[in-house]
């Protein structure tokens, strides 16, 4: 920490557009709607956005048979495949959907392609809600879920005419490219929709990491291990050659990492909310730490609320 003199905040950073409006949906439901409030799975991935919601009486389920029948449930922002909605319809919940267009816009392709008799290859991660919620939109038999190009080489597809390859929204750009390259090379008809599925915020922040990790001896990712695109960033950095540890808080930083530290860089995932980036901030600051914003890309995009 003696060493430590300067800290570049990267920007952009923190919450996406997706991420605020789950957040803001959330809190409109619960300042209208009576309790209780389910949230089927983590409204987005942020322990302390879950334990800040649990302490204004918001229940988190996994398994949506686990809500009582006739309560108001909100969707993650993660999407949900289509048999939640039937079971909800069932059980006769009261739905609020959060999850984010950009993920929605997936869904949509998945099940476009599907009808027009296409295969599809769907780079994700297996196990993650984005993942199951558009493998669950169309027949098994019709997609397959690749994750590394190891995967990639061992698939055989049932016919190779009609190919497409969807992704989820939140990989690593540059791990994602390189598996589509290969794909590509090993089936030349690979079409890929026209607009990349990795999203915007995804995108811009990994850029602007690079950028950060040029100016730093070390980078600190703000966010919470089971956000996949905080994740990416400390991978990122990693890659561009700096050490980097993914935090939730303040409380987990440790002094040994910041030993020969003279430049630290600073990021957060689309799920960290503002106070706790601003914590980590004032805790550096404290130790006569100057702070310098690294402003790399410009983001001005909003998404609507539903009616509520
Ligand atoms: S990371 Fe991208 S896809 Fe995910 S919620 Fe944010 S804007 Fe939407």
């Amino acid at each position: 920490m003696k060493k430590l003199k300067k800290i570049y905040l990267v920007s952009p950073r923190g919450f996406c557009a997706g991420v605020k409006r789950a957040v803001d949906i959330l809190d409109l439901v619960l300042k209208k709607h009576k309790p209780p409030i389910y949230v089927r799975h983590q409204i987005v991935h942020n322990r302390h956005i879950i334990s800040d919601f649990e302490k204004r009486g918001v229940i988190f389920v996994e398994d949506i048979n686990n809500i009582p029948d006739g309560s108001t449930v909100i969707f993650s922002a993660h999407g949900s495949s289509p048999n939640l909605y039937q079971v909800a319809k069932r059980k006769k919940l009261k739905v609020f959907d959060a999850t984010c267009p950009l993920v929605n816009k997936v869904h949509l392709e998945a099940k476009k392609f599907n009808g027009q008799g296409y295969f599809i290859f769907y780079i994700g991660h297996k196990n993650h809600p984005e993942a199951e919620g558009v493998l669950g939109e169309i027949p098994a038999n019709s997609v397959v879920l690749v994750q590394t190009i190891k995967e990639a080489k061992k698939i055989t597809p049932p016919q190779t005419d009609k190919i497409i390859v969807l992704t989820q929204t939140t990989l690593s750009f540059d791990d994602t490219k390189e598996i589509i390259n290969y794909l590509k090379k090993r089936f030349p008809k690979l079409v890929q929709p026209p607009a990349f599925d990795i999203c915007y915020a995804t995108q811009n922040r990994q850029n602007a990491v690079k950028e950060l990790a040029k100016k730093v001896d070390l980078v600190l990712v703000i966010g919470s291990k089971e956000s996949s695109n905080s994740n990416r960033l400390k991978e990122v950095a990693e890659k561009s050659g700096k050490h980097a540890y993914l935090i939730n808080d303040k409380s987990e930083i440790k002094l040994s990492w910041l030993e020969n530290v003279e430049k630290l860089g600073i990021t957060a995932g689309t799920s960290a909310p503002k106070y706790l980036i601003e914590e980590v901030i004032n805790y550096f600051k404290k130790q006569g730490v100057t702070v310098e914003e690294l402003s790399v890309i410009k983001e001005n995009i909003n998404f609507s609320l539903p009616t509520i």
